[in-house]
């Protein structure tokens, strides 16, 4: 195998089985990245603790989502998937990288003003030092890339910032500030096609859904809203159908249904069915891979333990070489 370029990190939240959104915006991307770099990828549930109370389904959703990123074809032979906290020392170095963020960076981050709006009634200190917990989790691997899309650059700065703040309070060059690996993130709209695909606003499509199952979300799209009855022409460029038409039906579908639409030759209904024919294709492999995985529990878990354990031993040689760089007693 020709060596790869360097390591690439992302971590995705436990948020069980994973939406079209999901897929289409970290999966695919987490799949391709594999040919190219040495990927480290971790399913964040300690991250999920800054905004789930209730933490019931926590072990559940975690599983479902490794189900879903192994299936889609994570290979844990190469790289390395396993659960955030089964890595003690994520926490370790959150504390120390706490110590050289300031907390003025942290009050005043979009993001963490968007999670107080969010969760008014849980602004909790682990709201406000998640991109410091964000930073331990690339800088503990010794990333050399993190996949981003471009509003999420902003994050990998700020990464960088803590990562030289560190260095130079320690005068060290221990930690490495990790570069970006800018990638085209389709922005997915729900089946209600206003707002982003997201299992809170029930606007969502599971890859791993039957295909019944995907048929009936795909019904219930929002298409061109100036389509009102079969005989109006329609735009495809405003209707959110079209657009995932343009991922998963062939170019020459695509470009029978961006002239039939304008002209009222194709209705909604049957441009549903095509698009749900399709996507239920698309997933075929994949849903059948889940379902062969999802009989083998313990092997999934073993695969886990696996990646824990080689996680564990990358994470270990960077703290101690933190460890000496704080001089710690
Ligand atoms: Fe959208 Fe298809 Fe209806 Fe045109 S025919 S508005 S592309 S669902």
């Amino acid at each position: 195998m020709p060596s790869k370029k360097g390591r690439v990190f992302s971590g995705i939240r436990p948020t069980g089985r994973a939406h079209l959104g999901n897929y289409l915006g970290a999966i695919k991307n987490y799949v391709a990245l594999q040919d190219e770099y040495e990927c480290v990828y971790c399913i964040v549930d300690i991250h999920a603790l800054t905004t789930v109370e209730d933490t019931l389904d926590l072990r559940t959703n975690t599983f479902e989502m490794a189900l879903d990123l192994l299936a889609a074809g994570i290979r844990p032979e190469e790289t390395i998937l396993f659960i955030q906290s089964h890595v003690p020392q994520v926490t370790e170095l959150h504390t120390f990288l706490s110590m050289v963020t300031p907390l003025g960076k942290l009050t005043d981050l979009p993001t963490f003003k968007d999670k107080v709006r969010q969760n008014p009634n849980n602004v909790n200190y682990g709201l406000v030092g998640y991109p410091v917990l964000m930073a331990a989790d690339i800088t503990l691997y010794r990333t050399d890339l993190v996949p981003v899309g471009i509003d999420q650059a902003p994050h990998i700065e700020f990464t960088r910032e803590i990562v030289r703040s560190f260095n130079y309070r320690y005068n060290t060059d221990v930690l490495i500030e990790p570069g970006m690996k800018n990638t085209e993130i389709p922005k997915v709209l729900g089946i209600d096609g206003k707002e982003k695909m997201s299992k809170s606003l029930n606007n969502h499509i599971e890859i791993a859904a039957t295909p019944e199952e995907t048929r009936k979300r795909i019904m219930q799209m929002v298409t061109d809203p100036q389509r009102i009855k079969r005989d109006d022409p329609g735009n495809p460029e405003v209707c959110n159908v079209f657009a995932l038409h343009k991922i998963f039906t062939p170019q020459v579908d695509v470009d029978m249904i961006d002239v039939e639409c304008r002209r009222a030759g194709i209705g909604c209904v049957d441009c549903k069915k095509r698009f749900a024919e399709n996507l239920n294709q698309a997933f075929e492999p994949f849903r059948a891979r889940r379902a062969a995985l999802a009989a083998q529990p313990a092997q999934v878990h073993a695969i886990l333990a696996d990646g824990a354990e080689r996680a564990r031993a990358l994470a270990e040689e960077t703290m101690q070489a933190v460890r000496r760089a704080v001089q710690l007693p």
